[in-house]
């Protein structure tokens, strides 16, 4: 049977969640959240039970999930901060995960500062997550025969068959082609222009060196239809480089290694909707108290299918904008925008900080550059590496600066360096800007 087709058992399992999925999605934000909690409380349940850390904190507490689970006491409970899980390990992971849900693997998370952490993750939350992404593809329509390009950390120069597997198993995919981030934007500009596909995949930084390489040259796309960003902030100035260079839009992904996918891109907005029905997502104030829409504050994640080894109010260290609720109808609630980390604060003399973004347009008009990257070193001092073609000239330095200084909020003292090219993050992210004293 070709139509109407009959699916294997893996893409029975894949619609099957897909299709409870594609009515979750439009459930109040009061009945997402009553499910979440009825899930919530399956969790902290195996978590008080089974896990070393979280028995010992519950009992602290006087926290006892099988009496019953309140938002109000979930709130009460203490966040996990990255550096504890890279300090348990062990005492953080299920003495008896749930047979059925399948061998568990470790995945490692090398993060932008290199300090890594472990996570251990089942068949069955993979499962979930796999899913998450094919809800993605269907919330853009995309085109599963045409070609896509994925340009990832370490991935090697090759064509495969599928998008991906949980997509193959339930629908009829086109070919993927992949190639290594690190390989220099010219080198990925030439092997897109021979493989020219309909959709692209990579980094926000990366897209942004090739969408200004392909200006640059004069060059075309003319298959690309999307271009899918993940794993950095995406700045504002992005979308409008990727409709420049290939009248294409951006599709932006929140997701981390340790929880799958956080918030995915509205299908008729720019902003992303939490995926409620795989995590629960706080955005909290300095003082702890959950934001209202139009401020910013530390994203706090709890998986809700991680039993292997349970994250209950983990501060990520990412700080979102809550948004209103979205005109789609969706009840997923909204993130009005990811905007990086505690490190990515600039810190002005008076004390005052905030996040500094720095748009290609902005630099390109003063000065023949091709990438920056700030480190800020003490409140009156930032040093700037760059790459160009040349060494900047003294005036051309000068100007930089200023522009510099009026995106940063404050007249720093700027030291200016040519560098042949600027390093990544050990995880093979980037981030314009860093702080050396935000903490
Ligand atoms: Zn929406």
């Amino acid at each position: 049977m070709i139509w109407p087709a009959h699916p294997g058992l893996e893409g029975a399992r894949v619609l099957g969640l897909l299709w409870q999925l594609e009515r979750s999605q439009w459930w109040t934000p009061e009945r997402l959240a009553e499910r979440q909690l009825v899930q919530l409380r399956r969790l902290l349940e195996h978590a008080g039970a089974h896990v070393p850390l979280y028995r010992e904190r519950f009992a602290r507490a006087g926290f006892d999930p099988r009496a019953g689970v309140t938002w109000d006491a979930f709130r009460r409970l203490p966040l996990l901060e990255r550096h504890e899980i890279q300090e348990t390990g062990e005492a953080l992971c299920s003495e008896a995960p749930p047979p059925r849900h399948g061998r568990i693997r470790t995945a490692h998370t090398s993060g932008s500062t290199g300090r890594p952490i472990s996570v251990r993750v089942s068949e069955a939350t993979g499962f979930y997550w796999r899913v998450f992404s094919v809800r993605e593809h269907l919330w853009r329509d995309r085109d599963f025969y045409a070609r896509y390009a994925m340009i990832d950390t370490g991935a090697a120069d090759g064509e495969y068959r599928g998008w991906d597997a949980a997509l193959g198993a339930a629908f009829w995919t086109g070919a993927i082609v992949t190639l290594g981030s690190e390989r220099p934007i010219a080198e990925q500009a030439r092997w897109l222009l021979r493989r020219s596909p309909a959709y692209l995949q990579t980094y926000p930084s990366n897209l942004a060196g090739l969408a200004r390489y392909f200006v640059d040259h004069g060059l075309l796309l003319p298959r690309l239809r999307e271009a899918r960003t993940y794993g950095e902030v995406l700045p504002g100035d992005t979308r409008a480089l990727a409709r420049r260079a290939w009248g294409v839009p951006v599709t932006d992904f929140y997701s981390c290694r340790e929880l799958g996918p956080i918030a995915l891109q509205c299908p008729r907005y720019e902003h992303l909707h939490v995926q409620s029905e795989s995590v629960v997502v706080e955005v909290l104030d300095d003082a702890g108290e959950p934001c209202p829409p139009g401020a910013v504050g530390r994203v706090v994640l709890t998986g809700l299918t991680g039993y292997a080894m349970p994250l209950v109010r983990y501060a990520i260290g990412d700080y979102a904008e809550v948004g209103p609720p979205c005109p789609c109808g969706r009840g997923l609630p909204v993130l009005r925008r990811v905007l990086g980390r505690q490190r990515n604060l600039v810190t002005l003399p008076d004390g005052s900080r905030h996040w500094p973004t720095f748009p290609a347009e902005g630099w390109l008009a003063v000065a023949p550059v091709r990438q920056l990257r700030l480190v800020q070193r003490s409140v009156t001092h930032i040093e700037v590496e760059y790459t160009a073609p040349r060494t900047l000239a003294p005036g051309e330095q000068q100007r930089l600066a200023q522009w510099l200084c009026g995106r940063l909020g404050h007249s720093f003292r700027i030291a200016f360096t040519r560098v042949a090219a600027i390093a990544r993050a050990p995880n093979g992210k980037f981030e314009d800007f860093v702080s050396e004293i935000a903490r």
